[in-house]
């Protein structure tokens, strides 16, 4: 079936008064600007009109989720070429200087709403968050056909779209890989992991934590599969400890250690107890958890648990001391987790400044017209 004939598409009939904010071009259109719906309820394609019937936006439709469409065009014509285009560019932007893993397609940030690309090596980990680019699967795996593709659907947004829960793979065995990133090697794991497998978009501040770490005692919390603890032990620290909930994270942290040949002690803790029950102290500490606030609902209590984490943290520090820290809620805004940690370090009684604020890299980039892709955002922070 041609999904980009006219005839196969879904026409949505825009609010009047909603102009304005389609003009705007943020790619979600939510079901809430939709007067009426006519057309094929099962196209992968919508088209939305305006009053005086001109088509405003084209894009991906999904008739089960709120965002009722996630625009790719806005004025011009979407074709099956436009979508191939897009993928094609997004990839070929990237570049793999420092390793053999990079995010090829981020989402709105490269004009594709609702497609992750994560490709580890030879093998590409896929996240489609939308029911009708999930029609149109093959435009994304022909784009891929020199890579393994693994496709990842146990993400919340699968479920609100009703698309498929369980992971697909039609390789052999498990999808592992092994990846280099700035000379140092991990093992990824896409199947058993957190989100694709790997925290690609922390690769430039592990760096900073490598160019850091010489001499230090290195305390890794939230650690994942030790990926900031290899940084710093690659970097010179005297001591490296990774602190994680999972056991089977902590598992991965200790292969990809032993595959750099280097040293550290690994911890299953819950960080909150750990960072209150230890009294020894360190010069650098990274804090990295997940995200606390999943819904604009949750950011008091997210504000909370990262008030809490980055308090027992700045006292753990000695003087001169740096804490990394993070926050990866997209409904958590930046000046609200800086004025977070200002909050901490006040009650832990500890002058500090930020040296610089840390991003996401680049191959992270992040729509102008759709700014809440910024999810993670952390600061560089060296107390007294
Ligand atoms: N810094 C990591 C990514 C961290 S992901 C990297 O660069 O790869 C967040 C991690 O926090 C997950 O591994 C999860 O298991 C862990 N986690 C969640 N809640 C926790 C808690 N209360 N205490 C310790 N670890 C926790």
């Amino acid at each position: 079936m041609d999904h980009f004939a006219a005839a196969n598409r879904r026409r949505l009939f825009l609010k009047p008064g909603k102009e304005r904010m389609v003009g705007k071009r943020h790619p979600w259109i939510f079901a809430g600007a939709i007067a009426k719906e006519t057309g094929n309820e099962d196209a992968a394609v919508a088209d939305l009109v305006d009053s005086k019937n001109n088509v405003v936006a084209s894009g991906f439709y999904s008739r089960h989720s709120q965002i009722r469409l996630r625009a790719l065009a806005f004025g011009e014509e979407l074709t099956e070429g436009l979508v191939r285009e897009r993928i094609a560019r997004a990839i070929a932007r990237r570049t793999f200087a420092h390793g053999n893993a990079a995010r090829l397609v981020n989402s709105e940030g490269d004009d594709l709403s609702g497609l992750i690309v994560d490709r580890y090596n030879d093998l590409a980990v896929v996240e489609i968050a939308n029911r009708g680019l999930e029609l149109l699967k093959p435009l994304v795996t022909d784009a891929l056909k020199d890579l393994r593709v693994y496709f990842k659907n146990d993400i919340p947004a699968r479920k609100l779209e009703q698309l498929p829960m369980a992971d697909e793979w039609t390789g052999d065995g498990a999808p592992s890989t092994e990846i280099t990133e700035n000379g140092l090697r991990f093992s990824v794991e896409p199947a058993e992991g957190q989100k694709t497998g790997f925290f690609l978009d922390q690769r430039e501040n592990r760096q900073i934590a490598r160019d850091l770490a010489a001499g230090k005692r290195v305390l890794n919390l939230f650690s994942y599969t030790g990926a900031f603890g290899v940084a710093a032990a690659a970097g010179g620290a005297a001591f490296v400890e990774n602190v994680d909930v999972s056991a089977k994270a902590i598992e991965l942290a200790k292969k990809n250690h032993a595959l750099n040949g280097s040293e550290a002690t690994f911890t299953v803790a819950d960080a909150f107890s750990f960072v209150r029950q230890r009294h020894d102290t360190w010069d650098l500490i990274v804090c990295d958890p997940p995200a606390f606030a999943k819904s604009h609902h949750d950011v008091d209590r997210a504000g909370r648990g990262y008030k809490d984490i980055n308090l027992y943290a700045l006292r753990l520090l000695n003087p001169g001391g740096m804490l990394m820290t993070f926050s990866c809620s997209g409904h958590l805004p930046l000046d609200l987790f800086q004025k977070i940690v200002f909050s901490a370090a006040l009650d832990a009684g500890r002058r500090a400044s930020f040296v610089r604020r840390l991003t996401a890299a680049p191959d992270h980039p992040v729509s102008l017209f759709a700014p809440e892709g910024e999810y993670l955002k952390g600061l560089l922070i060296r107390v007294e």
